[in-house]
């Protein structure tokens, strides 16, 4: 007599492939012993269960509430299938299939299983820096194609050896389908190259020594190379910046342990969470004051970049070297990151006294993520890279086409979006050098191949030269639509949070192009995904010379100076200490007097950049965002006085009159406000104009749902302000927490942009 058999088929979308999910499901079907198959598809997971009714239930019960640790579920759909009278459970080989969802994982830091093998001498993995697991290691970094599997990946150079063939068909191994295992007898393996010489032996030995030499040592990682030098060595430090062409932006550095972290910063339990967790980015913590850390580490800045190793050979690297290493990307500056070994000897060969090297090959390269914990407000991504992409976001409409969006030209990510995922590239940086062009065409190339989509609708910036817009321009067989920079950064905002709109959004940012040709980044908005209306902005400027007042501040505060005080501007600027030579003086003058190679702008960015000058905090400019950081860094957190903005009506728009703003910030300096108080007010006094313009546009329109999102929003202590006064008014506040504020977020912006559009369009 046969007992009743049913037999069920199950789709399992999402993040499914290498965490380890089909040995979750051989060992779950083994537990209620069940019969039947799970394979990898391009596009999801499938399995077929099949026997007794009761514990097909049960096998459903835990297969949602044990899901491996970095699984994410999306959907699945079960339906009854016909029984086969099978008695036995198997892993069937990948089924290649139609267009795949996102189901390409991003790179896992080192589990902490993985981590005492490599500290245990009894174990055959001891200081082996290649180890990982289904838990860990590479993954975006090395897959080739989908579906993912160990013949797609770099790894598909190492054959394995019979121990590790072993773990890897043993179901009941955490090293079952681990589709990068290596171990020393059959995976990759590290080298020191230094003064014409080779280590194979003991070369992380001799790379530590020579980083407490003072030496600079690329080192080739997960996703590039870093360059590597001891923190704590002043002369070290600067070499690297004198080499690497960088002058005073912030390097970040990863520290041994997390004894060591909480020895030169004050952590926080978030903080403490956020580096140990498996996507390990760099983290913007608060530095202890009086550490033996270089000066020249993070000048003017009070936060400093760390990280835990998040590799084996990182780990084991840090256990030979200083505690406190610069690992700062492995390029020159605004170049894309190196990740081939022969490119890496001559584009870094200057720049490196000695290269770590290893012979896993990295298919595409990946810079760490930044991440700034912001107190009440929660992550603000600075940069979204490593450990995070190429996770898809959920996107709160359908695209009825596959749609690009391109980006804007610096920080740029691109973006895919089909039905409702949308997969937001790593941070590829500025698009102006033609590396940096040539490697965004690649990865929009290779992204296309692993999702298996081919886009028909290309969105991009309104911005004519920015290399984003020529690509999509150049584009043949597709429609192109082209977004407003600052209507995609507030689509973005909404997008990520699942929403709609409408809403009031605050885009405030550096440069931005404006439906009227003038450089907007001041910008209030209402908006939903499909449109918006340019409901108010900053008081316009001039832009004396153009790009040059973005590269000088003092340029910046003169143009503010010539709106507050017309003809005595240059009086003004004396006062100030702001001085100008005679030619620069005379291109000025006539530069404001007749508005010659002048834009005018309301951009945000310059105001910071103006007001930085002004109080003598930053003058001199070395790096993007340089001024907003060092006045956010000087301000005093806990001031409360602030200044009067006015708030005019001008063609239906209101104009936030930061003319005024500047004017008030400017005067109590010279009456003898420390810089510090006055950076601190003018930040009250902005977060403050913020709240006015929002109830006024509440009682206007009844919108509640405010949306911040720009560069700007970076500042920790105007986004805390401003999230906070308007919480207090009863609007519910938005800000970015999966995708970066900046630019790195517009082309998710772009995209939802154009899904709603068409969807209009297409009823
Ligand atoms: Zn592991
Ligand atoms: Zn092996
Ligand atoms: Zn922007």
């Amino acid at each position: 007599m046969s007992r009743a058999v049913a037999r069920k088929k199950l789709r399992v979308s999402g993040v499914v492939q290498g965490v380890g999910f089909r040995p979750f499901v051989y060992r779950l079907a083994q537990k209620h012993r069940l019969a039947g198959h799970v394979r990898n598809t391009s596009s999801s997971v499938e399995l077929e269960i099949e026997g007794d009714p009761l514990a097909l239930d049960a096998f459903l019960h835990d297969f949602v509430s044990d899901t491996p640790a970095l699984a994410r579920l999306q959907e699945v759909v079960a339906e009854d299938v016909l029984p086969l009278g099978e008695d036995k459970f198997t892993i069937l080989a990948s089924q290649d299939s139609g267009p795949t969802a996102a189901v390409i994982p991003a790179d896992v830091a080192l589990c902490p299983d993985c981590a005492r093998e490599i500290s245990d001498p009894q174990d055959r993995r001891y200081l082996y820096p290649f180890t990982n697991c289904t838990n860990c290691g590479p993954r975006f970094t090395i897959i080739r194609n989908v579906p993912y599997d160990r013949e797609q990946t770099t790894m598909a150079a190492f054959a394995l050896c019979p121990d590790c063939r072993e773990e890897y068909a043993n179901p009941l191994n955490r090293r079952f389908h681990a589709e990068p295992t290596a171990c020393p007898v059959c995976g990759p393996n590290l080298w020191l190259e230094y003064d014409g010489q080779r280590w194979e032996r003991h070369a992380l030995a001799r790379a530590g020594e020579l980083l407490r030499d003072g030496r600079i040592i690329a080192v080739k990682g997960l996703g590039g190379f870093h360059l590597a030098c001891d923190a704590r060595q002043a002369a070290a430090v600067e070499l690297l910046r004198q080499r690497k062409g960088r002058q005073d932006k912030p390097f970040a550095v990863t520290v041994r342990d997390m004894r060591v972290a909480e020895e030169i910063c004050e952590l926080t339990d978030s903080d403490r969470r956020l580096l140990a967790s498996p996507a390990s980015p760099i983290v913007l913590v608060r530095r202890r004051a009086g550490t033996d850390l270089a000066p020249g580490l993070a000048p003017g800045n009070n936060y400093l970049g760390l990280m835990l190793p998040y590799t084996p050979l990182h780990l084991l690297l840090l256990q030979h070297s200083p505690p406190v290493l610069v690992m700062t990307s492995g390029n020159r500056s605004e170049e894309p990151l190196a990740f081939d070994n022969d490119e890496a000897r001559r584009t870094l060969g200057h720049l490196a006294d000695g290269f770590l090297f290893h012979n896993r090959g990295i298919q595409v390269p990946c810079d760490d993520s930044v991440i700034r914990l912001i107190p009440e407000i929660g992550p603000t991504i600075i940069r979204r890279a490593r450990g995070y992409v190429p996770e898809a976001l959920a996107l709160p409409l359908t695209c009825p086409e596959d749609i690009l969006g391109v980006g804007a030209q610096d920080k740029n990510t691109f973006c895919l979006g089909w039905d409702r995922s949308a997969l937001l590239s790593q941070h590829l940086g500025d698009l102006d050098s033609l590396e940096t062009f040539d490697y965004f065409r690649y990865a929009i190339e290779h992204f296309k191949a692993l999702s298996q989509r081919q886009p028909s609708v290309v969105a991009h910036d309104l911005h004519p030269s920015y290399l984003s817009t020529r690509y999509a321009q150049e584009l043949r067989d597709v429609r192109r639509l082209g977004v407003q920079h600052h209507h995609a950064h507030i689509a973005a905002c909404l997008a990520e949070h699942g929403r709609l709109g409408p809403c009031l959004g605050l885009a405030f940012d550096g440069t931005g192009y404006g439906l009227d040709g003038a450089i907007w980044g001041g910008e209030i908005l209402l908006a939903d995904l499909a449109g918006y209306r340019r409901a108010g902005h900053f008081a316009p400027v001039l832009l004396p010379g153009g790009e040059a007042a973005v590269r000088h501040p003092g340029r910046m505060a003169l143009a503010y100076l010539q709106a507050a005080y017309g003809d005595a501007a240059f009086q003004q600027a004396e006062r100030l200490g702001l001085t100008f030579s005679p030619l620069e003086r005379q291109i000025l003058e006539r530069q404001l007097a007749t508005g010659w190679n002048s834009p005018t702008t309301t951009s945000a960015g310059r105001l910071f950049d103006a007001v930085a000058a002004a109080l003598n905090i930053c003058r001199r400019r070395t790096y993007e965002g340089q001024p907003a950081l060092e006045l956010e860094m000087a301000a005093e957190y806990a001031e409360d006085e602030f200044y009067p903005i006015p708030v005019i009506k001008q063609d239906q728009r209101l104009v936030l009159d930061t003319v005024a703003l500047f004017r008030h910030t400017v005067e109590d300096f010279l009456q003898g406000a420390p810089p510090n108080r006055a950076a601190g007010r003018f930040h009250e006094s902005l977060a403050r104009v913020c709240l006015e313009i929002c109830l006024q546009l509440r009682e206007e329109t009844g919108l509640n749902l405010v949306a911040l999102s720009g560069g700007v929003w970076q500042n920790g202590l105007l986004a805390l302000r401003t999230v906070a006064r308007l919480s207090q008014a009863g609007f519910e506040v938005l800000t970015h927490q999966q995708t970066p504020p900046n630019d790195g977020g517009i082309a998710l912006g772009q995209v939802a942009v154009v899904a709603a559009v068409l969807g209009m369009q297409t009823p």
